[in-house]
């Protein structure tokens, strides 16, 4: 599977195929005396592979939280300038993939919003909520709807945050929130003193606690505390919020932990080089891919990967299988969200935009081809395609994961299930489908047990269907259900960089 480049609504090629598509990154810090702005920017860097869209930084230097967004991979929102001109020692970053709400400049995060006290709060948020309709029928009774232009299930809880803390404080407030909110949010959030963190019940998808030497820091992905020279300390609990400011560290439940752990985290969306639950990523690939060789074999002359994210479960084939591994796909560069409109020539190359074979290597073999996952199968198509042009004499496909069966509701963008390649169709049929000698995928048990979680303890749903947090009507969700609402201004504007500050008046922005 490969970052999509179809998300451009552009830079696909008709064999291109929109795969299921990272969630977000959230950050944050709190240290007295660091440069919060890069250690933010450095740990967004580290988590661009969750959200390529746009990228933004907030800081508090105690009195004023500033906010800086924009369209775009985080090294092309930030230089070095903007960087220095984010002081002080509260920082909360995010990096975005939509999946509720526009690409619009407005639903950047983070989001912003005022109390009526005149404080400001910043919030990023990772996941998707499954109650939103209701909470913004909660906003809308309170007349918060509409005050800044996005239209996100992130601002909607910004903004009842930001209600409810007029009175009792952002932390009370949160307390008193967090337990009605339904759905998958890892957030980090800050006024201008405290950072705080908090994880649904479920803990679907990552956050970790990590401990610089003056300060403290929450990421989604271990990579994240790594990259700024954090050490680990924990995970977020599933139903805990975290506050941190000067008085120290505090942890509250607001609600029981149920954990159902993303198990797609594990085959995609992490980094190889994060540790998710006691468990890294990148051993966990490696055992599905053994796993695979020991379920699917094939007679078969090479191993190779798609690469980067098939390339541990090839490995692990390759090292059950006995068959040598090899290189037969080099990827370009990085070929994230591009805004450059590529000419109708290039569109047709569809595929090669990503991937290029090496032919010598892969020309008179029988190949097993290891990727990550299969969703709608166009990628897959294609690469079969590809590889047999290439001189490939056989192409055998194993996929180190189920077949996608269901859509997710809680924060990854797969196609609609009738999109989905494997919807109603049997393991033949998606074979012939993609046009290969043989196709396997690793089961579900086998991939559980790589992950060496409890079943109990993961999310699955996107392969059995079983969603552990009960989903409203079709009506009442879907990524555009608040613009549907609200008429907001969700549908992909862009904007110049912009700094919002100027307390008590959310609309008075101020343009760089
Ligand atoms: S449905 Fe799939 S992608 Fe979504 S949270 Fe569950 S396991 Fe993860």
């Amino acid at each position: 599977m490969h970052t999509d480049l179809s998300s451009t609504g552009a830079a696909a090629g008709e064999q291109s195929d929109p795969e299921p598509r990272e969630e977000c990154g959230v950050f944050g810090v709190w240290a007295p005396g660091e440069e919060v702005a890069k250690l933010t920017y450095y740990g967004l860097y580290a988590l661009q592979h969750r959200g390529q869209e746009a990228a933004g930084i907030s800081v508090s230097d105690g009195n004023q939280i500033v906010v800086f967004k924009d369209l775009g991979l985080v090294s092309q929102v930030f230089d070095e300038q903007t960087l220095s001109s984010l002081q002080g020692h509260v920082a909360v970053g995010h990096c975005r993939y939509s999946t509720t709400g526009g690409g619009s400049w407005e639903n950047a995060q983070p989001t912003f919003r005022t109390t009526a006290a005149g404080t400001g709060l910043a919030l990023g948020h990772n996941g998707n909520l499954v109650n939103t309709h209701e909470l913004h029928e909660r906003a809308r009774g309170l007349g918060i709807i509409g005050k800044n232009g996005a239209t996100t299930d992130s601002d909607l809880l910004c903004g009842l945050l930001a209600a409810a803390a007029a009175d009792k404080g952002i932390e009370a407030a949160a307390m008193e929130l967090l337990p009605t909110v339904r759905g998958a949010f890892c957030l980090t959030f800050a006024d201008e003193n405290t950072l705080y963190a908090a994880r649904d019940p479920h803990g679907v998808r990552p956050l970790v606690l990590g401990r610089l030497e003056r300060g403290w820091v929450v990421a989604s992905e271990t990579a994240g505390l790594d990259i700024v020279g954090a050490s680990f300390v924990r995970e977020v609990e599933p139903g805990e919020l975290i506050a941190i400011d000067a008085g120290g560290l505090r942890s509250s439940r607001f609600a029981n932990p149920e954990p159902k752990g993303c198990i797609f985290e594990y085959v995609y969306l992490a980094r190889p080089d994060t540790t998710i639950s006691g468990r890294s990523v990148h051993a966990t690939r490696v055992e599905i891919g053994r796993r695979l060789a020991e379920e699917c074999p094939a007679d078969a002359d090479l191993v190779i990967p798609v690469p980067e994210s098939g390339t541990p479960a090839a490995i692990g084939y390759a090292q059950a299988s006995g068959i040598p591994y090899g290189q037969g796909l080099v990827k370009n560069g990085y070929v994230g969200r591009t805004f450059i409109q590529p000419s109708q020539t290039i569109r047709q190359l569809g595929i090669r935009l990503k991937l290029n074979p090496l032919r010598e290597v892969i020309r008179g073999k029988r190949l097993v081809v290891v990727d990550d996952s299969i969703v709608r199968g166009n990628t897959q198509r294609a690469l079969v395609r590809m590889l047999r042009e290439s001189g490939a004499l056989e192409v055998h496909v194993r996929i180190a994961s189920p077949p996608v069966r269901w859509p997710c509701f809680y924060g990854i963008d797969f196609a609609s299930r009738a999109e989905l390649v494997a919807n109603g169709a049997d393991l033949d049929g998606i074979r012939r489908s993609i046009g290969a000698d043989s196709l396997g995928y690793v089961s579900l048990d086998g991939l559980v047990a790589a992950s060496e979680q409890p079943r109990s303890r993961l999310c699955a749903a996107c392969f059995d269907g079983e969603y552990p947090i009960a989903l409203p009507d079709d009506a009442l969700i879907g990524k555009h259900l608040l613009e549907g609402i609200t008429g907001g201004n969700g549908a992909g504007t862009s904007a110049l960089p912009v700094t919002s500050a100027g307390y008590g008046a959310e609309d008075a922005v101020r343009r760089p």
